[in-house]
């Protein structure tokens, strides 16, 4: 197995992409930390997962708090003795250019995707430089390219690319690694209800090379490559998960 004894914090746990990761990481011998401020949602990925003999915790934490991210921390080494993986995970989607969104939400979107990084890094990092561990975070295809109508997605995505970059270089001594994943539209709650306009997945379909949405295990899978020693040469990267979207 690829994360044999690995422990892994795991945000946005409770759906989409977070909880396809925690049952692979699980599935190849990780224990999982699982983090969502939707306790039901989050206790469902756990039982999953617990059913089938491997081990996980539910943690309820808004990831915008740093009081939550620190006891997140807290709990996992508490449980578990250690931290290997830090997928930061969970995230919103804010829609609307940049005269259509009030501060409030400019906040919201800087508070949630963008500042909960720098949290989950910092109180995380004396742990991962023990382990020699591995930092993951949902980027978006929308941090690399100019995304239309959504300007506090796109810039919160961004700088998770460049603080991304930062910690990888600043820690590579220590053998700790920094990656971000970069999505493209995927079938996750972030897109459940836009998805049902035709119209508008039609739209969501056109700039996709390869004529498909990303599934939940599209990013799964990219994640369990970043978090294991497969990808032990790799860090500082942005890796697009988005069928060709950003190559076109
Ligand atoms: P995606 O997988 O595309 O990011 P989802 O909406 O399916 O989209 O999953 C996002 C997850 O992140 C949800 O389970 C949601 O409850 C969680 N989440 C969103 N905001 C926060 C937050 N501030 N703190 C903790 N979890 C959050």
């Amino acid at each position: 197995m690829l994360l044999d004894n690995k422990v892994a914090i795991i945000t946005g746990a409770g759906s989409g992409f977070g909880k396809a990761t925690s049952l692979l990481f699980s599935k190849e011998g990780a224990k999982i930390v699982a983090v969502d401020y939707n306790l039901d949602a989050v206790q469902s990925t756990v039982d999953e997962i617990n059913e089938s003999g491997k081990k996980a915790i539910a943690v309820k934490a808004d990831v915008s708090d740093p009081d939550q991210v620190k006891n997140f921390v807290k709990v996992a080494v508490d449980t578990y003795g250690q931290i290997d993986i830090l997928f930061n995970n969970a995230g919103v989607y804010v829609p609307g250019n940049i005269e259509q969104t009030d501060i409030s939400d400019w906040k919201k979107a800087i508070d949630v995707n963008f500042n909960s990084v720098f949290y989950g890094v910092k109180f995380a990092m004396p742990y991962l430089k023990k382990t020699k561990g591995s930092i993951i975070s949902t980027a978006s295809a929308g941090g690399i390219i100019g995304f239309p109508d959504a300007v506090s997605y796109g810039a919160t995505k961004g700088g998770i690319i460049s603080l991304t970059r930062a910690i990888a270089v600043d820690y590579a001594k220590e053998g700790v690694r920094a990656n971000a994943i970069c999505p493209g539209t995927g079938k996750t709650g972030m897109t459940e209800e836009l998805l049902k306009d035709p119209k508008i997945k039609e739209g969501f379909l056109a700039p996709i090379s390869m004529k498909r949405l990303g599934e939940p295990s599209d990013v799964a899978n990219a994640a369990l490559f970043l978090a294991s020693d497969l990808s032990s040469y790799i860090t500082g990267h942005a890796l697009p998960v988005d069928g060709g979207w950003t190559m076109s």
